[in-house]
């Protein structure tokens, strides 16, 4: 595993790459947010933007949505992979911040992945967006990035890598680190054609 300072210098060159870097999923109100990370699930931030758009003027509250019919939730997302499962995940949610919360979003992670269709990765993207609460959820993209970089290793589970970067990153910077890690899988070290010709970690990098 990698030191604090090589930590140190790949923050600092995502921090240089993206200084802007935040999330890109469309909300408005803090159960948009909930729904549209439990809608990212294995698929992109751009595809469940193309359908969250109109989903939330149609449903335009908590209980809108847990009143809609399903099948026209269905036919909101129905460009999404596992359209049916997040539909009933849609209106679970709903139903269990009306019912459980009494209209109110927690920002406890245990009472969040009581939701329907979250688990500890998106309780800390909902707990980073909604609440600002320091914590560093670790996606498909950071996955990768550490095991390239030698953060992680192929046995770990996300939340191993999540406990190794929040060892290695002061809490102060795990939310900006996020972001910008995310941005760097994203858009520079691609699963396919990374750019390691410009890259300026090439040196530490096992890829
Ligand atoms: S050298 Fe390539 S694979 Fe390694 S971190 Fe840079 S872009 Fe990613």
């Amino acid at each position: 595993m990698i030191n604090k300072n090589r930590m140190e210098i790949v923050s600092n060159y995502v921090d240089s790459l993206f200084p802007d870097a935040k999330c890109e999923l469309f909300y408005n109100r803090d159960y948009e947010l909930v729904i549209a990370v439990m809608l990212s699930a294995q698929t992109t931030d751009k595809a469940v933007n193309q359908v969250t758009q109109k989903l939330f003027t149609d449903y335009k509250s908590l209980l809108d949505l847990d009143n809609a019919p399903i099948e026209d939730i269905e036919e909101h997302i129905k460009t999404l992979g596992l359209y049916k499962n997040k539909a009933k995940n849609i209106k679970g949610i709903a139903h269990t911040i009306l019912t459980d919360f009494n209209g109110v979003l927690p920002s406890d992670k245990n009472e969040l992945q009581k939701l329907p269709g979250i688990g500890n990765k998106s309780a800390g993207v909902i707990r980073i967006e909604v609440f600002k609460i320091p914590d560093l959820p670790v996606d498909t993209h950071i996955i990768r990035i550490s095991n390239r970089l030698g953060i992680a290793n192929s046995k770990d589970e996300p939340i191993d890598i999540e406990r190794k970067l929040k060892k290695l990153i002061p809490e102060s910077s795990w939310i900006k680190t996020h972001h910008q890690l995310i941005h760097f899988g994203r858009y520079f070290c691609l699963a396919k054609s990374p750019k390691c010709s410009e890259c300026k970690l090439k040196e530490y990098c096992k890829y």
